[in-house]
């Protein structure tokens, strides 16, 4: 999807949603000295999410109205996670769970089912261009695209307006604003990787498709084509032909999974190892404390590798 494209999704959305609210009153809570900005009306949502960089979109657009629960912990992955009991106490008496679908978070079903009561969960795959796997499965990291990241936060101001609809202004006003912000971000990143444009890396699961599409980027391989499972023998002399075959100088491990075995295959393969984090968040991180701070270290990563 393209720029001209977000910015139509964006004023639809916005218009869709003050075609149906009911002119209020000015109210005390606008105040004029807010310059413009629109004040939250109701009392605080708490919503859920299941990973961390869906979770920072949330937070952004629902800004101080939104109470957001993580429900994966900084340092898992969602291909291995189990929720646990402590899972389900955290998410207790949130209005909706939002979730990337496409199978990589199919465990939100075990935690919805030992809540308590319904809770209204959605996925934000709508109006995502989805590619798919060579097995014909739909590739759910989709959220490493900043352009699809737009069109997420799209999709969670609309929800977040369905069930708090006194405060469907203050959502779409954030959302707008966040929504310029990943455009901005697109755009450095792009200007980032221009250098390296074209250049092939391989990386640890085939989470990085969309990336590599929307920055100009050749993923020439992944070294588990299961994430959580090591790879067979086979399968580990297939990843080794391609890297020589395609004459791959970067492999990329991820802070989610152990680094031993693909770090001993690096070595015997004579390339080097860097680190890609497609879940962010991790602990002490500032660099990957957001979505988009996440995005532009891997960006910077890539250049760096790359441009040697
Ligand atoms: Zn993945």
């Amino acid at each position: 999807m393209g720029r001209l494209w977000i910015w139509a999704a964006v004023l639809v959305a916005i218009m869709a949603v003050l075609a149906v609210m009911v002119p209020k009153a000015p109210d005390a809570a606008k105040s004029p000295a807010a310059g413009g900005q629109v004040t939250p009306v109701a009392g605080k949502l708490k919503v859920s999410a299941t990973v961390f960089p869906l979770a920072d979109v949330v937070k952004n657009v629902g800004g101080d109205q939104v109470d957001v629960v993580t429900i994966m912990p900084v340092g898992a992955s969602p291909h291995t996670f189990e929720p646990t009991p402590e899972t389900i106490r955290t998410v207790s008496g949130v209005a909706m769970i939002f979730k990337i679908g496409c199978g990589l978070d199919d465990w939100t079903e075990k935690v919805t089912a030992a809540m308590q009561g319904s809770v209204k969960v959605v996925a934000v795959s709508n109006n995502i261009e989805l590619r798919k796997f060579a097995d014909g499965s739909a590739d759910p990291h989709y959220w490493l695209s900043l352009n699809n990241g737009q069109i997420i936060a799209i999709t969670v101001a609309q929800e977040l307006s369905k069930v708090d609809e006194a405060d469907t202004e203050y959502y779409m006003a954030n959302m707008t604003e966040y929504v310029k912000k990943l455009d901005a971000a697109d755009g450095r990143i792009r200007a980032t990787l221009a250098p390296v444009k074209g250049k092939s890396f391989a990386t640890f699961h085939e989470a990085w498709f969309y990336f590599a599409q929307e920055y100009g980027l050749e993923v020439a391989t992944a070294f588990e084509p299961f994430p959580g499972r090591e790879p067979t023998p086979q399968y580990l002399a297939e990843f080794s032909d391609a890297v020589k075959k395609k004459n791959i100088k970067w492999v990329f491990s991820e802070p989610q999974f152990s680094s031993d075995a693909i770090s001993q295959v690096a070595k015997d393969l004579g390339v080097k190892l860097g680190v890609l984090d497609p879940e962010g968040g991790m602990a002490g991180d500032a660099k990957a404390s957001g979505y988009i701070p996440m995005m532009e270290r891997n960006a910077d990563t890539i250049l760096k590798a790359l441009s040697e």
